[in-house]
Formats: C-alpha cells, sequence, structure tokens
C-alpha cells in the first residue's frame, strides 16, 4: 500500500520550523513531530505532537527514527545550530530516512553596509578588539565566552534567556525576543552610543532591522558567517519544504 500515512519529522527551535509545523498540520496523511533542544525557556510550542531534548547523538538519532518509524525528516534547525545539523545528516543516511535542510537564506550586504566578516565567534572578538569602544552583542546567550576577556570596551548583550557563561566585565544586559522594528533599533543603538555592532548572518526578516539600523547610522558590522553545513538537499523557503513533505506522502510506504 502506498501513501495512507506518514511520519515527518521537523528538527526545530526556529520560527520557520513552527511554521512548517504548522502549515504541515493541514497536509492530509500527514503526522507532524517537532523536537526542539529544550534550550529557550517560553518558546512558542509548535502545532502537533512535540518531543524536547537531544537524542544522545547521530546513533541516538538514528535509532529514534527507526523505533518511531519516520518516512521523512525536515532539519529546520538555526543555520547556526551545526551539531544537530551534521548529526541529521548521518542519522538519516544510517537510517535510510529521506532528510531535507530548510535553510534561511543569508543576508548579503548592499550599498552603505560597512560588514567585517568574521569565519567564527573568536574572530569576531579579535576583531571587536581592534575596533569600537561600545558594542551591541546580539549573538545568542550560548557563544558569548569569546567576549569574555575583551574587557577594555563596553557591551550592550541583547538575549532572550539570560546568559549562563562568563561575560566581559563591562556591560549591559537586554533581555528581548524579536522581531523588532528598524525604527526601535536605531533608538537602541543611539541611546547606548553603539559604533559596532556583532550579528551572526542569521538571514530572515526578525533581526534584520538591526541590520538596516546600522546601516542607516554608518555603523560597522562584525557579521559571523556560518559554520559549514553538510551536503544534503535543501530549500529556502517553509512553501518548498511543505511542498516536499507533501511528496513524501505519495511515495512513503505505509506505516499501520
Ligand atoms: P547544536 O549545537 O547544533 O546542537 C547541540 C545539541 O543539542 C545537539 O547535538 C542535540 O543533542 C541537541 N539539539 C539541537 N537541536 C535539537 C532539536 N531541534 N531537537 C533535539 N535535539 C536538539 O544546536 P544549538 O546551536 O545549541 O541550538 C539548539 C537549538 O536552538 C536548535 O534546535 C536550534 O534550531 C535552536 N536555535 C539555535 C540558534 C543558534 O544561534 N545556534 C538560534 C535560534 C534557535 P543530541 O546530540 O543529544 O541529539
Amino acid at each position: 500500500m502506498k501513501g495512507e500515512r506518514v511520519r515527518v519529522l521537523i528538527l526545530g527551535g526556529t520560527t520557520d520550523g513552527a511554521a512548517l509545523a504548522t502549515h504541515c498540520a493541514t497536509l492530509p496523511g500527514v503526522e507532524i513531530i517537532s523536537s526542539l533542544a529544550g534550550r529557550v525557556r517560553e518558546i512558542a510550542r509548535p502545532a502537533g505532537a512535540v518531543r524536547v531534548g537531544g537524542f544522545g547523538g547521530a546513533d541516538g538519532l538514528a535509532a529514534y527514527l527507526e523505533a518511531e518509524r519516520i518516512d521523512g525528516v525536515v532539519d529546520a534547525t538555526h543555520s547556526f545550530a551545526a551539531r544537530i545539523s551534521a548529526h541529521a545528516a548521518q542519522a538519516c543516511a544510517t537510517a535510510r530516512v529521506p532528510l531535507l535542510a530548510l535553510v534561511r537564506p543569508p543576508w548579503t550586504a548592499i550599498p552603505g553596509d560597512r560588514w567585517h566578516d568574521a569565519a567564527d565567534m573568536s574572530h569576531a572578538a579579535a576583531i571587536v578588539a581592534t575596533m569600537g569602544t561600545r558594542v551591541f552583542l546580539t549573538v545568542g546567550r550560548q557563544e558569548l565566552a569569546p567576549f569574555a576577556t575583551c574587557s577594555d570596551r563596553w557591551f550592550l548583550i541583547r538575549t532572550i534567556d539570560a546568559p549562563d557563561v562568563p561575560l566581559p566585565p563591562q556591560h549591559t544586559l537586554l533581555r528581548a525576543r524579536g522581531p523588532f522594528a528598524r525604527d526601535e533599533e536605531e533608538v537602541l543603538l543611539r541611546e547606548h552610543a553603539i559604533d559596532v555592532l556583532v550579528s551572526k548572518n542569521s538571514g530572515g526578516d526578525a533581526t534584520y532591522p538591526k541590520i538596516e539600523a546600522a546601516r542607516n547610522l554608518g555603523i560597522p558590522v562584525v557579521m559571523v558567517q556560518r559554520p559549514p553545513r553538510s551536503p544534503v538537499p535543501y530549500v529556502e523557503t517553509v512553501a518548498e519544504a511543505v511542498t516536499w513533505v507533501g511528496t513524501l506522502r505519495a511515495s512513503a510506504s505505509v506505516h499501520v
């Protein structure tokens, strides 16, 4: 028998992952399980079934795919969540389960932008040490450690949850979750006399206004590049991922 019911695992923790779950929940014959790492508190719960916590590496994920008879996996994790994406590639190959990555296109600099590309967070901290004195740090709470030894600069650190890693001695913490508006970002940059912004190249609309605000105010941006990805098939939009899930339904063996 073909295609009566497919079980799809969405590796999420992102707004795209949640949107994909919402759209797929309306597809007939498709059962969605969203997986969250469980790191960020108060995250909006995606539609459908949700499981929380790590799988125990690639082998654990492969075992989960087999035990739960998963027909397809969409890796909708953040473009900087390199470990889970690598594990997904390995586990899906082991378990012979189709895998699609949903990857937001990165931002690209346009005229007026003053970007300094950093290969990783340590490189970003080294660049910051050579420019600016008042730094707006928007790289998430888990990747702040490389900045902890920057003692001669002041940092405005914006995170969703409180950081639990060492922080630079001179800082102010700002707890906030996007999306953010460009006008508000400009006010924030002015109020704190920011002269350099550090950002991951996350892509998407929700956090792009800080990049626009920096451009408008002529503030340089240290832009941390994405970690390398495993070569797996990918799409750039939720709509394309929904279509892919639909094709799984047409081709999957039935699990009853
Ligand atoms: P990571 O370094 O790639 O993953 C670390 C470990 O966390 C993985 O090995 C895995 O544990 C577990 N894990 C990660 N995502 C998972 C998921 N969706 N479901 C179940 N387990 C997961 O990831 P990270 O950078 O810490 O990010 C954690 C989560 O936050 C991701 O789901 C990501 O989409 C989301 N997020 C990350 C960022 C960012 O900037 N990194 C930004 C926004 C949202 P096991 O090895 O035990 O399976």
